[in-house]
């Protein structure tokens, strides 16, 4: 186990150094929770392997899955409009693109509209190259 080797060389450093170079009790506490917190995640990738694959899988899952698939009252119709935000809002399942982020209908307004392949690169103007982005992934993105 190389990482319960590189742990217990990191304590040995650390105390032969606070030895040398007396350290303030707030850097010793960060010294133990941070050797703490290690400890725990050695455990887990150890010892719980699955449940750490299981957590990371749901975490990916429930990012990629639809928003309001759970509510068996909710009703996409109510949400259809021609407002081409709305449309292709629905297209991507309420979420944004880029952060996975769920896109609020209310202020729909603020969210923008970008190509997913630029004109410059071959794009076409057309709805089926445009995405609706939240206004801070729009700000933010690279071609
Ligand atoms: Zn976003």
């Amino acid at each position: 186990m190389n990482g319960i080797t590189l742990l217990i060389l990191t304590i040995v450093i650390g105390y032969f150094y606070n030895n040398r170079w007396p350290q303030p009790m707030k850097h010793k506490i960060y010294f133990g929770v941070g050797c703490t917190a290690f400890l725990i995640f050695l455990y887990f990738m150890n010892y719980q392997t699955s449940f750490v694959y299981k957590m990371g899988k749901n975490i990916k899952e429930i990012n990629e899955k639809p928003l309001y698939q759970s509510i068996p009252d909710f009703n996409f119709d109510t949400v259809k409009s021609d407002n081409i935000k709305v449309k292709l809002a629905n297209r991507q399942n309420l979420r944004c693109p880029s952060c996975h982020n769920p896109i609020g209908l209310r202020d729909i307004d603020s969210y923008k509209l970008s190509y997913i392949t630029p004109l410059q690169y071959g794009g076409q103007n057309d709805i089926s190259n445009l995405k609706l982005m939240c206004p801070s992934c729009f700000q933010f993105r690279n071609f």
